[in-house]
């Protein structure tokens, strides 16, 4: 392996929602260290003088491409892949008819090491190389996740003790058992997950939250995803004791004691004025999911839009994330792209991509606690990055909207956008 190796392309370096350094023609140089590459300097052509004589030096020519930090998805459902393409109709509904039965399949421990072996190659090919992950109720599914997925993953298995098919249920027993085994193996990397508030009593999210604080890991769920979900939650938790008198959604996390900055709540569209004064006063973090919530047209399930604008001017963090199976395709350019569409569509012009860009990467890394290594090209990270495909970009072209608007307009349809990904480095190593 060469010491050093010197990328040639068009850099983006996300900073904020904002700022993303654009270097037409740039580099990245990567150094080896033990066993893997970080970012050691990065800048315009020019800087190849410094280190074209180093020793041991291997140049790569990405000069026409955009070269972009490894993506991160906050939110998604692994053993949903086979969902993506079924029938959509309502939330409820969908789950009832299409992700329950499927997600029963990964019972086989060798369907589900298949599975997960083939959705690891669908990430990497999509450019992503990290996320906050769903399994199913089964603990081999977290198991084949963290053996197979290449990057920086942070998985759980789902927690489901009531409300739930005879298939897919557990007892609170064996949701806590699972629970203390499966943080004492992963440890920070595992992530309570109780699947949302009508599939998980409270005894086990209680138990969750204890896990929790002893492994240092994540918390994820889902909440305020539509109406009918929200008026279904309450009317379960009122009849519970303890709960008679609770007013709002996240209450009910609240109360269990699952609020907090290492929590990841999905979706939040229909936030109460109550449910954003506990996000805000706990620092639990929303992952916004655009392409699953969109119209049923667009393959989502039409649950509505998140109000980021709403959530940035209450000082909720969030990232975006392609909840697979929701969402129809692994790509979070794809993410990125419906991000900016559906918003601008509206009006809101804040909608960028030069955010959807950070809220995929530095921001993504900063919710899940590994900004210091990942994220971005700043010196002395992992290098974790993503080629896209050639494009021709005029001399007009001078910042990182002008030159993301140019890439997101040559892609003609969804699908091309796994098509869109060239060259997927992880720490410094080509593995697409
Ligand atoms: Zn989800």
């Amino acid at each position: 392996m060469h010491k050093w190796i010197l990328i040639k392309g068009m850099i983006l370096n996300p900073q904020s929602d904002k700022s993303c350094e654009f270097i037409k023609e740039g580099v990245l140089i990567l150094k080896k260290g033990k066993d893997k590459y970080t970012i050691a300097d990065y800048g315009r052509r020019s800087l190849i003088n410094d280190y074209e004589k180093k020793r041991s030096l291997k140049v790569v020519d990405h000069s026409d491409s955009l070269i972009i930090p490894g993506l991160l998805d906050l939110h998604f459902h692994w053993v949903q892949k086979d969902v993506t393409s079924m029938p959509k109709d309502n939330l409820l509904k969908w789950l009832e008819n299409f992700t329950w039965p499927t997600e029963a399949n990964f019972k086989d421990k060798k369907y589900c090491n298949s599975e997960a072996k083939e959705f690891s190659y669908e990430l990497i090919r999509n450019g992503t190389l990290g996320g906050a992950c769903y399994g199913s109720i089964h603990s081999h599914s977290v198991d084949a996740a963290f053996k197979y997925f290449k990057g920086d993953y942070f998985v759980g298995n789902v927690l489901m003790t009531m409300n739930s098919p005879e298939y897919l249920i557990q007892t609170q027993k064996q949701a806590k058992t699972l629970l203390d085994k499966l943080s004492a193996k992963y440890k920070k990397n595992y992530v309570v997950t109780p699947r949302f508030a009508p599939t998980t009593d409270e005894e086990v999210m209680r138990h969750g939250s204890k896990v929790q604080k002893k492994c240092k890991g994540l918390i994820q769920s889902h909440l305020c995803e539509t109406k009918n979900e929200i008026d279904w939650v309450l009317s379960i938790y009122r009849e519970r004791k303890g709960f008679e008198d609770v007013t709002s959604y996240s209450d009910i996390y609240h109360r269990c004691g699952l609020l907090g900055e290492k929590t990841i709540m999905g979706h939040g569209i229909y936030l109460s004025k109550e449910d954003m004064q506990l996000l805000k006063k706990t620092n639990t973090a929303i992952a916004h999911c655009p392409t699953s919530n969109a119209p049923v047209k667009d393959k989502g399930l039409g649950s509505g839009l998140f109000d980021f604008k709403q959530a940035e001017k209450n000082k909720l963090r969030w990232g975006l994330g392609s909840d697979i199976g929701a969402g129809p395709f692994v790509s979070m350019l794809d993410v990125m792209d419906s991000f900016v569409k559906q918003n601008k569509k509206i009006g809101n012009k804040a909608a960028t991509y030069t955010k959807a860009l950070y809220r995929s990467t530095l921001k993504n890394a900063e919710i899940l606690g590994i900004d210091q290594n990942t994220g971005n090209f700043d010196l002395g990270k992992r290098a974790n990055l993503v080629v896209l495909k050639p494009l021709k970009l005029s001399a007009s072209i001078k910042t990182s909207e002008q030159a993301l608007n140019e890439f997101f307009k040559a892609i003609k349809s969804r699908e091309e956008f796994r098509q869109a990904v060239t060259e997927v480095f992880y720490e410094g190593q080509v593995i697409s």
